[in-house]
């Protein structure tokens, strides 16, 4: 139970352990672009205490002058950044301690989840100046290993492939799709690059290369987002010495930008756009059933019904930490889905506390007016 950051854990370590995976879920919120501000857009997201996501808008201007009342919702997650949060802190607050977990030997796997343009790919990749999570834990896994490691060895792999429509492509080295296959390690991307990475500074051109390899939908011009998983593996392997004999450690932490969650939104059934939102629907509803079913216990796992869980397979099961950040703008137009993200990721949350019953207080904060007739007060000095 130590080890969690923003708050005290009130969990019972019985629970933890039967229950499986414990999930941590964050939510960041991007600042708003210029082109929206010029464009006269409102916010319509108000993050208090660095937990707590007020969600509102007007339902309509006449509406509200007429009725004085707003649409929205109010959330709690176990941290939620604001706009002016740096990478370095969302990195510390959700992804370090799995870095830290990594070097005992458990695996960790973290999540980007939201709509096309909340900021997934910032947060997991980011740009040189601001480096992302990736780039971050990479960085912090090389100088915590080269502290402990006995003999001064390492090795550091990074594999970074990519699920689109139900294929997996390698992202290091494009090419034919590649073929899952079963063997003893668990289920493997049969000649999937292991790069071998011996400093941080290799890392973030590899990373902004790979990304350029992932698959952008075709149908829109401006299109610079992704309707692509993409997954990165980041093996750790080193030599302590415990009780006197020298040990093997061995981690794996699984980086995952997912796809836009927004629905596709073709018409015509058999549209490749459709197959493709079927497909991404597939892989993230497969997500989450075997999240769920690990949290509650269940023998058998669902990984099979898509390529996204059966690739994650050994970072969701066994002794593995998660976490999930769910992306999310500002801006009033992104309304419908900032709601859906953020119902989303609700849910994880209490997903979690079947398994461990963590973070109790934070489902009980009540949603008062006063608070809302705060946050409109605010929200109106800022639009
Ligand atoms: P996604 O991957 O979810 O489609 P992006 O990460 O590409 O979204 O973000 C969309 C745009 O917003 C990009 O231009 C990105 O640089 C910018 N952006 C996103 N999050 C932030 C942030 N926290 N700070 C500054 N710019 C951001
Ligand atoms: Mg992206």
């Amino acid at each position: 139970s130590e080890g969690r950051m923003m708050r005290p854990v009130v969990a019972t370590p019985e629970s933890c352990e039967s229950g499986g995976s414990r999930i941590h879920v964050f939510v960041r919120l991007r600042p708003m672009a210029k082109k929206e501000k010029e464009t006269g857009s409102r916010n319509c997201v108000k993050i208090v205490n660095r937990k707590d996501v007020y969600l509102t808008e007007f339902a309509s201007e006449t509406d509200y002058l007429r009725l004085k009342r707003l649409r929205g919702r109010h959330f709690c997650f176990d941290a939620a950044f604001s706009d002016s949060t740096t990478q370095q802190e969302v990195y510390a607050t959700t992804t370090a301690e799995l870095v830290e977990g990594v070097l005992q030997g458990r695996n960790g796997s973290v999540f980007c989840y939201g709509a096309t343009g909340a900021g997934k790919t910032y947060t997991m990749l980011g740009t040189v100046e601001n480096p992302g999570v990736m780039v971050l834990a990479i960085k912090d896994l090389f100088s915590k290993i080269r502290q402990r490691s006995y003999d001064g060895n390492h090795l550091v792999h990074l594999s970074y492939l990519e699920v689109y429509n139900e294929t997996v492509r390698d992202l290091l080295s494009p090419g034919r799709p590649l073929v899952l296959r079963e063997d003893k390690q668990g289920i493997v991307a049969a000649g999937l690059t292991q790069y071998r990475a011996y400093s941080t500074d290799e890392v973030m051109s590899l990373l902004q290369q790979g990304n350029q390899n992932r698959t952008t939908e075709p149908t829109r011009a401006n299109e610079t987002s992704s309707r692509s998983h993409a997954i990165l593996q980041v093996v750790a392997e080193f030599r302590v010495i415990q009780s006197g004999n020298i040990v093997n450690r061995v981690g794996k932490l699984s980086l995952i930008d997912l796809a836009g969650s927004e629905r596709a939104l073709a018409t015509d059934q058999r549209s490749q756009r459709s197959i493709e939102g079927a497909n991404i629907n597939r892989s993230l509803l497969a997500l989450s059933s075997c999240i769920n079913a690990l949290v509650e216990g269940k023998k058998h796992i669902p990984y099979r019904n898509s390529k996204l869980t059966q690739l994650l397979k050994d970072s969701l099961g066994g002794p593995c930490n998660t976490v999930m950040i769910a992306n999310i703008s500002p801006c009033n137009l992104s309304f419908g889905e900032t709601q859906n993200t953020l119902h989303w990721a609700d849910r994880a949350k209490e997903i979690k506390t079947k398994g461990c019953l963590m973070n109790d207080e934070a489902l009980q904060v009540p949603e008062s007016a006063t608070d809302q007739a705060k946050l409109l007060l605010e929200l109106q000095k800022e639009n």
